[in-house]
């Protein structure tokens, strides 16, 4: 049994990546460390659990990554991607250390994996987690535990008294123990975005958010990042930036895990409810192009978009767990959709008239594409047209949210005025907006956590030593 009468050196927030790297950091830093999960110990470790890779720079091919991956080429691929929407000071340096994280994360007992062949492309950028982000969580508890960090699960904090950009005490709800008051010489806020909180998704999505499927923990509801906001930090992040991609209309509310997500885009066509096409199939290569979907269905009437290929290409992609919907003929392919199966079939008839001949080969950007309708599909059109013709629904997947705190290198929070917080640091999710003005690299959520979950831990510990 914990102690919580006693004051910690270091009070961190959360139970995922980003809070156990700044629990250990801190930890062998030499500061008492007390960390608060607000989930069960079954669901610990937030969204990080349903994680597979992070992307690190590195100098060379390692044993698991194919080759090298440059500090300069990483930048280059984030300020394309961000849009330029990125604090270049911040970004440089996050890069910079992500090169030592490949060995420090080993360090603490996380094990790699070669990428999974033909997937996402990431051989030679991202290194995988052997067993999965529940394998790489599991070996940080086990490190953390091992090196006395102090845990609580069911530990939601429901209140942070701040005075003068000072954290001076957290209040803590537990089910069996009831409510305390946590007191502490420096915190780490490290308990991700707001993703699980449709209330406040509302506000600026407004009723289509009643739509929006969240990929992950229902326990991201933001309420540190609301407290925080509201004592005084500096935000940082457009609030309706997100990462989003589209995922089966049969996913679960929360928590459907990386397993929900369709890849199948490419080799068909999307319609929206009233049986219309509504972008550019083919616009770019899926690696690029998959994270907009989630933002185009959402933009559909009722939220809701529908995959529709057919029986040539069903095994050309990677299987989710739903299996698609199948009909005979397009008209039964469109009732079992509750779509209007004369609109459908004017849309398919429409899109194969528009088809040119050329040669498919999907890892290119070849020269099947369409004439004459709009929108066009400029790659990777093929006539749809060899029965049985299938479909899946797709709703608007939730990864994670970007409006965070804003921080400096040392992961210190800055406050509204300008000054940096006496004793407050934060990393991850909660934070991710420094970084990620909008758009996103497949694992950058993992950088942003270890590295500055590293820093802010180490530094955490040393403000509360002196
Ligand atoms: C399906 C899916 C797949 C993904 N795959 C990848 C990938 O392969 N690579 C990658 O880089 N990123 C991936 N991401 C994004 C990645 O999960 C996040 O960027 C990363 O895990 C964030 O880590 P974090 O520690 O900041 O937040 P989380 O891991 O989400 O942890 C937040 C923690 O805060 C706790 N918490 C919240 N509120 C409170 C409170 N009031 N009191 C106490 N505790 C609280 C939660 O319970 C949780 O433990 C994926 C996300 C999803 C949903």
């Amino acid at each position: 049994m914990v102690d919580l009468s006693k004051k910690f050196d270091v009070l961190v927030i959360g139970g995922g990546n980003a809070a156990l790297c700044a629990a250990i950091s801190a930890r062998r830093a030499g500061a008492s460390v007390l960390v608060l999960e607000g989930a069960p110990k079954f669901y610990r470790g937030g969204n990080t659990r349903h994680t597979r890779n992070m992307r690190c720079a590195h100098d060379t091919a390692t044993g698991i990554l194919t080759g090298p991956y440059t500090e300069e080429e990483f930048w280059d691929d984030l300020l394309r991607l961000t849009g330029g929407q990125t604090d270049e000071e911040l970004a440089k340096f996050m890069i910079a250390e992500s090169k030592d994280i490949l060995n420090w994360i080993v360090e603490q007992g996380v094990r790699w994996q070669p990428s999974l062949g033909g997937t996402l492309s990431l051989g030679r950028t991202n290194s995988f987690f052997l067993g999965g982000g529940r394998a790489m969580l599991n070996a940080l508890y086990l490190t953390a535990e091992k090196l006395g960090v102090e845990i609580v699960y069911d530990a939601e904090v429901t209140d942070l008294q701040i005075e003068d950009g000072m954290f001076l005490s957290a209040k803590l709800k537990h089910p069996i123990t009831g409510a305390a008051e946590i007191r502490a010489s420096a915190l780490v806020a490290a308990a991700g975005g707001f993703e699980a909180n449709i209330e406040w998704l509302k506000e600026y999505w407004g009723e289509a958010a009643d739509n929006f499927l969240i990929r992950g923990t229902p326990y991201n509801r933001g309420s540190i990042l609301k407290m925080l906001l509201a004592k005084g930090v500096q935000d940082i992040g457009d609030p309706t930036q997100c990462h989003a991609v589209a995922i089966d209309a049969r996913a679960p509310k929360f928590d459907g895990g990386i397993i929900t997500r369709h890849d199948s885009v490419v080799f068909g066509i999307v319609v929206n409810k009233h049986a219309q096409r509504f972008y550019d199939e083919g616009e770019d290569i899926w690696p690029k192009r998959y994270a907009i979907w989630g933002r185009l269905v959402a933009a559909q009437p009722d939220q809701i978009a529908y995959i529709i290929f057919d029986a040539s290409v069903r095994n050309s992609f990677m299987p989710t767990l739903f299996p698609p919907i199948e009909g005979a003929t397009i008209a039964e392919l469109a009732g079992k959709l509750e779509l209007d199966p004369a609109a459908l079939e004017t849309t398919i008839s429409e899109f194969n008239a528009a088809v040119q001949p050329g040669t498919f080969d999907h890892t290119i950007l070849d020269d099947c594409t369409t004439e004459g309708i709009t929108p066009p599909k400029t790659h990777w059109a093929r006539r749809i047209e060899t029965a049985p013709y299938l479909a899946y629904p797709v709703r608007p997947g939730i990864t994670f949210t970007y409006l965070g705190t804003r921080v400096n290198k040392q992961s210190r929070m800055v406050m509204k005025d300008g000054k940096p917080s006496a004793n407050m640091f934060a990393a991850g999710e909660i934070m991710a907006g420094n970084v990620l003005g909008k758009g996103y690299a497949a694992g950058i959520g993992m950088t942003i956590g270890s590295v500055f979950g590293r820093v802010a831990g180490r530094e955490a510990a040393r403000n509360a030593k002196n």
